[in-house]
């Protein structure tokens, strides 16, 4: 129970974190067209985490759902700008409500995919976590109501639809315990959530650092030229050599006042100010102390056993 007191505490506060933290990005979102039938929306009121559609000859793939049904409504409602196809298809990249909690306006798509420990982290701290949103006052989420994926894979699974073929890859834990990469190979094209965040401090309340690094590693070697991240803009391969250089600059870091036995306040004392001089062109730079204790808690266990 105790275990589970501690998760819940740590997934509430990602939640709290990373839609009160996404709040300076109040605003209605824009369509991206990343390439042909391929449309990323970005901003949003109280959010911005990436929503990606893909229109195909069959029907509509929905790649997250934003943090609310309002939200998720006008993504739709770009959708069907473009087609009058059905939704087949819906994905969520990871548990995080602003990724998730715009499901229920695509239950007519009758799927929604995820990797297991997306659902069972829904089930088990979903409803704990809508009513500590609800207190932030972020528009329309009285409105949310939980909607689990109801077909879950383990570590691969391969969608055809129309003339695309989606890859999802689960290779272990990185920002969460349940990170899908989806892969277009045909498109030379990666989906990658949030396990890249593009000129951003990524939120890593619940995030392995050591084996986030691991899955960038895998992500590199796709052959991949578009990468869609789950925050920030639409980029190519650098951004994922980005996302890995801060994540090694932050371990090592980290390790270093470690090998000094430093206390936590003492080793963010000294890290924070290298970290935010080198990336200081990066959005919420506000991240860095949290980050910092994740990664000191992380390698200190590690050291402890
Ligand atoms: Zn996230």
């Amino acid at each position: 129970m105790l275990k589970a007191g501690i998760q819940t505490t740590i997934f509430i506060f990602a939640l709290l974190f990373i839609l009160s933290g996404s709040a300076a990005f109040a605003g209605e979102p824009r369509t991206v067209e990343v390439m042909n039938n391929v449309y990323t929306i970005v901003d949003g009121d109280g959010v911005d985490s990436n929503t990606t559609f893909i229109t195909t000859k069959e029907g509509v793939i929905v790649i997250d759902t934003r943090p609310t049904p309002a939200e998720a409504r006008k993504v739709l409602a770009e959708i069907r700008k473009r087609t009058d196809l059905p939704i087949v298809y819906t994905i969520n990249t990871h548990y995080h409500g602003g990724h998730t909690f715009g499901n229920q306006v695509f239950k007519d798509s009758k799927t929604i995919i995820a990797h297991k420990n997306v659902r069972n982290m829904l089930i088990d701290f979903g409803q704990d976590n809508l009513s500590s949103l609800k207190t932030l006052k972020i528009p329309g989420m009285d409105e949310v109501e939980i909607t689990l994926p109801n077909v879950v894979f383990e570590k691969r699974m391969k969608i055809w639809l129309g003339e695309y073929r989606l890859e999802l890859l689960y290779d272990g834990r990185g920002h969460t315990n349940g990170d899908t990469i989806i892969y277009i190979d045909h498109l030379r094209t990666v989906i990658a959530g949030d396990l890249i965040s593009n000129g951003e401090i990524p939120y890593m309340g619940d995030a392995y650092l050591d084996e986030w690094i691991e899955t960038l590693n895998l992500l590199e070697q796709l052959k991949n030229e578009t990468v869609i991240p789950g925050h920030g803009p639409i980029g190519g391969r650098p951004t994922i050599i980005a996302m890995k250089h801060y994540l090694l600059s932050l371990k090592g870091l980290v390790l270093k006042q470690l090998d000094n036995s430093k206390s936590l306040k003492a080793t963010q004392e000294a890290v924070a100010p290298v970290l935010r001089e080198k990336y200081k062109s990066w959005k919420k730079l506000e991240r860095i102390e949290g980050n910092i204790e994740r990664a000191w808690l992380e390698y200190s266990a590690k050291e402890g056993t």
